[in-house]
Formats: C-alpha cells, sequence, structure tokens
C-alpha cells in the first residue's frame, strides 16, 4: 500500500463555493485511514474555521507552493462508511462521464433539506369483515374503482399506511372521507401502533417456479451464497416471469440482512409492479418517483439510512440511496433509453450500479426482453453472466404478426393510413368486442425523408444515417454536419411521392373515428396525460373495457396487462427507423417487441400488424419473429462496420453560446485542439464534424457538436479531460459552455 502526501478536498456541500477541490497535506498519523472519499476536518479560509470536507483525490504533487498548503486537522474515523462509498462514487462518476465534482455529488447526494416530521398516520379498519365484504360487492357493482381498492387492500390488511395507501392505491382525500364517514375507518397516529401487524395480510399465493426460471434463482443463490459477484444478465420475453425470479432473490438476500435497490424505468413504475413487490415484502419497502417533492425523497433516503428498510424501488435515482449493506442492485428493463441521465454527469444507472456494487460488495441483476447491445455483447465476451427465459410464464401462445408493405399499399391505390390487412382485422376485433391497440412510433422522429413509392431513404453518405429535413429545404446530417438540397424527385425511382414522416396521434385518431364511427376510442399521448393521475385513468378505462380501441405513442406499449387486446397495429413501424442516430434499429427492433408482446397475453390468441415501407428491414423481420438473436449478429455487423457502440465508443463534445458565431468559433477551436492532441499522443481516434447539432439552436442558445470515436474508453476520457483543461484555461471559450457525453443514447 503506498499512502500519498497530499488531498484534494471537497468541502461539505451545505455551503456555496465549492466548484473546486482544495490542495491539504496528510499529516504521516493519517496516512493510512486518508482514503478517497474518507471524510476530513480541515482549517479553511483566512481564520482558518474548522470545517467538514471529503477527501475526492490524492497525489504526491503539491499543486501550489508547499509553504500554503495547510495540513488536514483530522480524518473522521468510524463515520458511516456508505458516505464514503457514496462520495467515492461520485468522483468516478465526475471522471467517468464528465463535468464537475459538485454536479457529481448532487447527483449521488439526496438534496439536504429541513423537513417538518410529519406524524405518521394509519388508516385502522373498525368494520367487521363480513360487513365489510358486503360493502366491497355493492362497490364493485357501482363500479367505484377507487372505492374498491383500497377495500380490497383493507381485506387484506387491517391497517395501512395513510401516506402510502394514498399514493400506491391512488385514492383521493374524498375517498378517505367516504370510508370515515360510513364508519369503515378510523385515522390513527401511529404511535399507537408500533407493532404493525403484519402477520395479518392475507395468505399469498406465490406462484410455483418453472424450471428455467428455478434454475437462474437456484445459480444466482448459489453463487451469492459462495461469495461470488457477478452482474447477471436476464434476457426473457415479457411475461416470462423476471419480476417472480428477481422476487426470490430478493427474498434470499434480504434475509442475510442486505439491502436491495430495484430499478424500474418510471414509466413502467405503475400501480400493478408495486403492489405485486409490496404484497411480497409488505412494509419494508420504500418508492421513489420524479412526483415526490424534495423532501419527501429526502424522507425516504433517511429511512434507507436508518434501516427501516430493506428495498428501495424507483427510477434512475433511487439508485443511490444510502443504504448501509447494499447486497444487490436490480436494472429491469436495462436497455431502456430513460436509465442515461440527459443533464450533467451524463451517467448511464447500469454502468454506475454495476461499479457501486463493486464498491459495497453487491451484485447486480439487469433485466430485459430486449437487451441493450452493450450489455448482451458484454454477457457474450463474459463479463456478465446470461440466462435465458424463453416461455411465457403463463400459457399464451405467441401472437401472429403480419408484415404490411406500404409501398404496395400505395401501388394498390391506398392511401389511407390503415392498410388493407389492419382494416380488416379491426372489424373482425371489434365484431368480436375484443380490444385493439394502435401503435404510433414517434420516439426519435425527426423528420426522415423518404419515397411513398419505392421506401428510399436520404442518406449521409459520410455517416450511413438518414439526413433530416429542415425548415429552410435543406437535408442535413446530424453527425457529420453535411446537408444537400430536398429533392424534387426520388432519387432512386424517380417518383415525386417523396416527402418527409410524420403522422401524430390526434390524427389518427380523426381517422380512426371516421373510419370505425361504432368503436369507442381512447388516446393516450403527452396531451391527454399531462393531469396528475391522467395516465392511470386512462389504462384503467381501457382495462375495464370502457373502450375497444387504444392509441397511443411508446407510453403504451410498457408493461401492461390487457387481457382482451387481441390486436396490435404499428401504424407506422419505419418512424425510429430513421431517427439520425445509430441507435435507431435497435430501438425500432426494441419498440417492436414490446408493442407485440402487448397482444393475446391471456386465452385471446393474438395478432399484430406491422406497417412498414421496409419490410425487408432485419430489425423489422426479427421483431416479427420474437429473433434477438438474430437481430443482434445483424446489428453488430453494422455496428463493427461503423465503429459505434459497443465495439468502439463514442464521445459527443456540445459546445453551446449564444451567439451563433462565438459558437461556431469555440467548437472549430475546440476540434483543432483535440486534433492536435489525437496526433501528439499518436492516438488513432477519429474526429467527427464539427458540425451544428441537429438541434441547432434552442432557447436562443447555439448548439454545435464534435465526435469523437475510438475502440478505448480511457482514451475517451483523456481526451475530455485535455479538453476540460484546455477549455478553462484558453481564452477562447468564454461566453460558451461545455459538455460531454459518452456513448449517447439520444440525438442532439
Ligand atoms: P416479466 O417480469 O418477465 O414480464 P412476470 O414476472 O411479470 O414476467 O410474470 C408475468 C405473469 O406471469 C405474472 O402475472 C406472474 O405472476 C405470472 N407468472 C410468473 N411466473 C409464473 C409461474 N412460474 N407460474 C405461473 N405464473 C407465473
Ligand atoms: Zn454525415
Ligand atoms: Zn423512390
Amino acid at each position: 500500500m503506498t499512502y500519498h502526501n497530499y488531498s484534494d478536498i471537497i468541502i461539505d456541500i451545505s455551503h456555496e463555493n465549492l466548484d473546486k477541490t482544495y490542495q491539504y497535506a496528510i499529516p504521516d498519523e493519517f496516512l493510512s485511514l486518508a482514503v478517497i472519499g474518507a471524510p476530513v476536518i480541515v482549517p479553511f479560509g483566512m481564520g482558518n474555521r474548522t470545517i467538514n470536507g471529503y477527501i475526492v483525490g490524492l497525489s504526491n504533487e503539491p499543486k501550489i507552493s508547499i509553504e500554503k498548503i495547510k495540513p488536514i486537522s483530522s480524518v473522521i474515523e468510524g463515520a458511516p462508511v456508505i458516505e464514503s462509498h457514496l462520495i467515492y462514487l461520485a468522483y468516478w462518476i465526475k471522471e467517468t462521464f464528465g463535468g464537475t465534482i459538485n454536479d457529481a455529488l448532487k447527483t449521488v447526494m439526496p438534496v439536504k433539506k429541513a423537513v417538518r416530521i410529519k406524524e405518521q398516520r394509519m388508516i385502522v379498519l373498525i368494520k367487521p369483515v363480513d360487513e365489510l365484504r358486503q360493502i366491497y360487492e355493492e362497490q364493485i357493482k357501482k363500479n367505484s374503482k377507487a372505492r374498491v381498492r383500497i377495500i380490497e387492500a383493507l381485506l387484506n390488511k387491517n391497517i395501512l399506511d395513510y401516506d402510502k395507501a394514498l399514493q400506491i392505491l391512488n385514492i383521493g382525500k374524498p375517498v378517505i372521507t367516504w370510508l370515515i364517514e360510513n364508519h369503515i375507518i378510523k385515522i390513527e397516529s401511529k404511535q399507537i401502533y408500533r407493532n404493525p401487524i403484519d402477520s395479518q395480510s392475507s395468505p399469498q399465493t406465490r406462484v410455483k417456479l418453472n424450471d428455467e426460471q428455478e434454475s437462474i434463482v437456484d445459480n444466482v443463490i448459489r453463487d451469492y451464497n459462495e461469495g461470488k459477484l457477478h452482474t447477471y444478465l436476464i434476457h426473457g420475453i415479457t411475461g416470462s416471469g423476471k419480476t417472480e425470479v428477481y422476487m426470490d432473490i430478493i427474498a434470499e438476500v434480504i434475509s442475510k440482512g442486505k439491502q436491495v435497490i430495484v430499478l424500474i424505468p418510471e414509466i413502467a413504475l405503475t400501480y400493478q409492479t408495486v403492489n405485486r413487490f409490496l404484497e411480497r415484502f409488505g412494509e419494508r419497502i420504500s418508492i421513489l418517483n420524479s412526483r415526490m417533492s424534495d423532501g419527501e425523497r429526502y424522507d425516504q433516503s433517511l429511512r434507507a439510512k436508518k434501516g427501516e428498510i430493506d428495498i428501495m424501488i424507483g427510477p434512475r435515482s433511487a439508485l443511490f440511496t444510502p443504504f448501509k449493506d447494499l447486497g444487490l442492485i436490480i436494472v429491469d428493463e436495462e436497455h431502456e433509453g430513460s436509465y442515461k441521465s440527459e443533464t450533467t454527469p451524463k451517467y448511464h444507472a447500469v454502468e454506475v450500479a454495476v461499479k457501486r456494487a463493486e464498491l459495497t460488495g453487491a451484485f447486480v441483476i439487469l433485466g430485459s426482453a430486449t437487451p441493450s447491445l452493450e450489455s448482451y455483447s458484454k454477457s457474450i465476451t463474459g463479463d456478465y453472466k446470461l440466462y435465458t427465459l424463453t416461455k411465457r410464464a403463463k400459457e399464451a401462445n405467441p401472437p401472429k404478426v403480419w408484415i404490411v408493405d406500404l409501398k404496395e399499399e400505395l401501388r394498390q391505390k391506398n392511401r389511407t393510413i390503415f392498410s388493407r390487412k389492419l382494416k380488416e382485422l379491426i372489424e373482425e376485433k371489434l365484431n368480436r368486442r375484443e380490444q385493439i391497440m394502435l401503435f404510433i412510433n414517434r420516439r426519435g422522429y425527426s423528420g426522415f425523408v423518404s419515397c411513398r413509392s419505392c421506401g428510399h431513404v436520404m442518406r449521409c453518405s459520410h455517416c450511413d444515417i438518414s439526413l433530416t429535413s429542415h425548415v429552410n429545404g435543406k437535408l442535413l446530417c446530424h453527425y457529420c454536419g453535411y446537408e444537400e438540397r430536398m429533392p424534387s424527385n426520388c432519387p432512386s425511382c424517380g417518383s415525386k411521392y417523396i416527402a418527409a414522416f410524420g403522422t401524430g396521434t390526434q390524427k389518427v385518431e380523426e381517422i380512426v373515428r371516421r373510419e370505425f364511427p361504432n368503436a369507442r376510442v381512447l388516446r393516450m399521448d403527452t396531451d391527454t396525460t399531462k393531469k396528475k393521475g391522467g395516465h392511470q385513468r386512462i389504462l384503467s378505462a381501457f382495462a375495464n373495457h370502457k373502450a375497444d380501441i387504444l392509441i397511443g405513442t411508446q407510453m403504451i406499449v410498457k408493461g401492461h396487462d390487457f387481457p382482451l387486446v387481441s390486436l396490435v397495429g404499428i401504424i407506422a413501424a419505419d418512424l425510429s427507423l430513421y431517427a439520425g442516430d445509430f441507435r435507431a434499429s435497435e430501438r425500432t427492433f426494441q419498440l417492436l417487441s414490446q408493442a407485440a408482446g402487448r397482444a393475446g397475453r391471456d386465452a385471446i390468441p393474438g395478432e399484430v400488424v406491422i406497417q412498414t415501407y421496409h419490410p425487408e428491414h432485419y430489425s423489422i423481420i426479427t421483431a416479427a419473429q420474437g429473433d434477438y438473436q438474430e437481430f443482434y449478429e445483424q446489428e453488430m455487423l453494422y455496428r463493427r462496420l461503423m465503429q459505434y457502440p459497443p465495439v468502439a465508443h463514442i464521445l459527443v463534445v456540445l459546445v453551446t453560446a449564444k451567439e451563433e458565431d462565438k459558437s461556431d468559433r469555440a467548437v472549430a477551436f475546440a476540434a483543432e485542439a483535440l486534433k492536435e492532441y489525437i496526433n501528439i499522443n499518436e492516438l488513432s481516434s477519429q474526429v467527427i464534424g464539427p458540425a451544428p447539432a441537429g438541434l441547432a439552436k434552442a432557447k436562443d442558445i447555439y448548439r454545435r457538436l464534435v465526435y469523437i470515436k475510438d475502440e478505448k474508453y480511457d482514451v475517451l476520457v483523456g481526451i475530455k479531460n485535455y479538453l476540460e483543461g484546455y477549455f478553462s484555461y484558453s481564452g477562447r471559450f468564454v461566453g460558451c459552455n461545455l459538455q460531454f457525453d459518452f456513448n449517447p443514447m439520444s440525438t442532439y
């Protein structure tokens, strides 16, 4: 073990002036204690008042003249280890993804805010259970969904946590008032019930795992008991029983006194999912979501720190729950783009999960029906251990999938948005009183241009990425800045049906209402779900067969079980195929697979119609066949050819400024500087650009880009560090902002 003489210290983050670290000498007596992440007390400022800080770096080189470096007063021994891990993690995040240490600390630490200690209230059942049953039946007949939900919960368990019940059961105050007025419940303060009687909860009907599930659980638990900490990837189609597998493994881990973090994409964090965990694990669970206030979040993380809970479920930010003895991190739907932070530091939750597990002696399980290429390739090289679930857990046959060529429809003079096949099937299902979902693929849509007659797509000859149309009538490549004029005839077949693409949900709804006037239609998109609970309201209306057709964007394809849905129509599968970034095919495959997974979840056999101008495209064919392996092989060919991730890594350097010429000049300087750096260091990195971002101007800020590709991630980190230094010391970037993004998930 080698010790260092100097430490970089970040001063406690409740203070403001922290965008920098301060160097302190490490007295001999503290050499062995002074590790990264260790909390310290240091003299600070002119008066040398003592202040808390954390060590975030170590070195043997003084950065300023030695006389000016003060010594650390003390390293705090026995301070909570968890904090150090998170500090270290913050430091690692900053190094690996860019941004300041302060940005990184803000990411890992819950917002410190004085929160009112709320009195904890409980809902206590006071009506005899048989009377409650009667009320329950009445409310079902009256179709009072919210009342039914809470009565159901009360039948299971006679005491409920007030806040949690309101939140999880999604019920409002009026329902509570009604319950009180009808002498069904009373509200009591928690103190009276120090021991909420958990054992009273109804016996759960636990499913019996099938052989595939059981073998995964056995293997993972065996590894764990032998002290082997792997990262596992569970590749299992939707409904194959991944969640059941997670829950059995979680039970084992918490039985050892350890804690578990379960990451679920916000959009899939539904009542049903959370409820399954609650039913299994009871009160020692907490949930984070984006609708919570800072105070509420802080509360939850405090509970975790105090050891009041064992399991934290939530989106990306739940990753930083300050558990004392973390045993396992699960990342469900690990391929989801939302696991990548959109603000600096632009970290990826999967990578951070693996790092945090490594730091704390925990292990990681990633799960997906359509694993990201990054994760799947790691499971092939052996970095991750791969397990596969091949069957749907409940008896259900895979849906029948039709691929419809929209070019052929045009040839047959069908200019509507519905192919003849889709129209025929919609009518058939409506007649049988079954349900239909129509999916409009808008994700990543940014105006690619294609020919309706032959399907030709305008692409950049330098990047093999689709060009996007801009208002000035030009076609632009987001990667290299190449531009050309919008052609008036298709360069491939000469037809005049060449245009930018786009169909909105609203427009589809209009057409559906016109074509099928007797159908009851619901639409779910950002417009109709703006109001609180809008999401849930639409979904439960559809689940209760209040509508025949549900129209929506990717929101509707996530994890919901609708047993009556026997047809899923994908209006234009191509929209995400030409989104103008290298992940377009992968995203298309994921969306189509998920959408197809919505049909025929139960007894009724399902059918799926995929409408496309590119019936021959591998991401469409493989999604229709449910063949992930084949998709992976094909897509890796492309990634290899073009040196895109996971084969190589990409660093996006985004320069922004209020004045256009400033942004142009700054990005040109940055590109020059890094080309020089690459030359001097004899690196083989490729520089692409500079170019205007696809979104070249946002909120009056001009956005310019350079891309750098290299097979080695570390080389890109070096380039980032170099540019960061150059940026802060050179006078050429005044008034500009610099951001980094490694292996981007979205277009710029
Ligand atoms: P996934 O997480 O892979 O989508 P789930 O764990 O949600 O799959 O399982 C889908 C459905 O199948 C759930 O209703 C679940 O209760 C049920 N299920 C899972 N495993 C089994 C099993 N072994 N036997 C019966 N039903 C099961
Ligand atoms: Zn290009
Ligand atoms: Zn054409």
